[in-house]
């Protein structure tokens, strides 16, 4: 890939969907200090450590949901891929994000739903919700190479719309499925939706995934090959509420978006991609954003099932 292209590419990128202005932000930033609806950011991290970024590259915006990928890959990597399985799958829910969506079995559907993503926070290694949140944020400034916090504003904001995730939260409490209290689980749920990065972090954040688990700036190994691989096959298959079909069709790489307007992707063995515009579609992903992975995905042929030749050598003379 010809990196010298990627401050151009991504400038001619930002002209292009600069102007559009459709689609409503989330309610919740109305409670957020300085927040402004029309910002626009993009950044791309290669997984030998490139980086370039145009936009509003300073400022931070929270993970939202982009953090249910980020849980997953921590929790799978401190207790291993067979014990999270047995209580939450890897099936797309085709139904929204909110959506009590359950196996047969009762397991929520996958960890990137809202259901999937409360049972997988309460399944940290930690003895109390200050715990779980402190080895979250270690693991998650591991992954973007910087010290990442928990943005007050954002979580005083989205407590007072708990409703429908402690709900949630109660039902798989119910159903004998969390091993911590419903308000619990889903405090710190909400503390690491609230976690701030700017695109420039959060591009390094999927460059580590891209990389099989290896932070390309700092050279840290924080996630084993394997749990960067089944993050990544959620994304892929989950990762854009019930859209993610239609996505994996245009864009077609490993994704998260979240209703601040972020979308994090990661194409393995090549680059993270973040953006940021907080006007989301219908489903509840970032208009621009996906403009902008749309566009970049057919620059820079990033669709992770294309055609690569991958038989040829089996193709030559005996
Ligand atoms: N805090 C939000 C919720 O769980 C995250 C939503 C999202 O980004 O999809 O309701």
């Amino acid at each position: 890939m010809d990196t010298t292209r990627f401050d151009d590419d991504l400038r001619a990128m930002l002209d292009e969907v600069e102007s559009d202005r459709r689609g409503e932000p989330s309610d919740y930033l109305e409670d957020v200090a300085g927040q402004h609806v029309d910002g626009l950011a993009v950044a791309v991290c290669t997984v030998d450590g490139h980086q370039a970024a145009a936009g509003e590259t300073e400022h931070a915006f929270a993970l939202q949901s982009v953090s249910k990928a980020l849980t997953y890959a921590v929790v799978l990597q401190e207790i291993g891929l067979d014990h999270v399985l047995e209580d939450v799958g890897v099936e797309p829910s085709g139904e929204s994000f909110n959506h009590l969506s359950l196996h047969d079995d009762g397991r929520p559907c996958n960890p990137l739903i809202n259901a999937g993503a409360i049972l997988v926070h309460s399944l940290l290694p930690a003895g109390d919700e200050d715990e779980r949140t402190a080895l979250l944020l270690r693991r998650y400034s591991a992954l973007a190479g910087v010290e990442l916090e928990v943005c007050e504003d954002v979580l005083d904001a989205e407590r007072t719309r708990a409703d429908r995730n402690l709900g949630l939260a109660h039902l798989l409490a119910d159903a004998g499925r969390l091993p911590i209290s419903a308000r619990e689980a889903v405090a710190g749920y909400l503390a690491q939706c609230s976690v701030l990065v700017t695109a420039p972090q959060l591009a390094v954040m999927g460059a580590t995934l891209a990389a099989g688990g290896t932070n390309p700036v700092t050279g840290e190994r924080v996630l084993d090959e394997w749990v960067a691989q089944q993050a990544m096959s959620v994304m892929l298959t989950c990762g854009m509420y019930d859209a993610s079909g239609q996505w994996v069709a245009e864009v077609g790489v490993p994704a998260k978006s979240g209703v601040s307007g972020a979308l994090l992707g990661a194409v393995p063995g090549a680059l993270g991609l973040a953006t940021w515009s907080p006007r989301l579609d219908e489903q509840g992903n970032s208009r621009r954003g996906i403009g902008l992975f749309e566009g970049l995905s057919a620059r820079w042929d990033l669709h992770v099932l294309q055609h690569r030749g991958a038989l040829r050598g089996l193709s030559g003379p005996r």
